[in-house]
């Protein structure tokens, strides 16, 4: 809520993006050591805010026309720094698909492959780094909106990893 209500009085003022990048939304944030950039569907520069007591740890939306992703610094630190990068691209995933617009049954799922392909062609991870991420699924038992159980996401990753349909675009690092 915090960040809806900063950006909202950004909308206001005008000069989003001098401003937003003054109030810690980042444009190259810091993930598990590595500069990271995002560009959504329509090439915009997607917006970090590294926050806390999220209830998750990311989450992708559009706030007054700025694509964010939002970070919770606390569950991402327990994390290692590949998975942080993985879960970042999952969430850029979702501006790169347009899921912050059209949401599917299929969002969740298609944004973990995304980022499993864009990492593996971008040389952010290797196999082994995904091979590592299932003991941090494991615990978890998916949700009704399209996330598989623990078990099952690894699975899926790890299949996107190995097969990828095509090329990720290269919206992160080449801009
Ligand atoms: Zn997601």
């Amino acid at each position: 809520m915090k960040a809806f209500a900063l950006l909202l009085g950004l909308a206001l003022v005008g000069g989003a993006a001098c401003q937003a990048q003054a109030e810690g939304l980042e444009v190259q944030p810091l993930i598990g050591g590595t500069p990271m950039r995002c560009h959504d569907f329509r090439g915009a520069v997607v917006r970090t805010l590294q926050t806390t007591e999220l209830g998750d740890v990311g989450r992708a939306s559009i706030v007054a026309r700025v694509p964010v992703i939002q970070l919770d610094t606390d569950r991402l630190a327990k994390l290692p720094p590949k998975l942080q990068i993985f879960f970042f691209m999952h969430e850029c995933a979702h501006h790169v698909l347009g899921h912050v617009i059209r949401p599917t049954l299929q969002s969740e799922r298609d944004a973990d492959c995304w980022s499993a392909n864009y990492g593996r062609w971008a040389g952010l991870f290797s196999r082994k780094d995904v091979e590592g991420f299932a003991p941090f699924f494991a615990a978890s038992n998916g949700s009704k909106f399209g996330h598989l159980p623990g078990a099952e996401r690894s699975a899926y990753i790890l299949n996107c990893f190995d097969k990828p349909e095509s090329e990720p675009v290269a919206y992160s690092l080449s801009r």
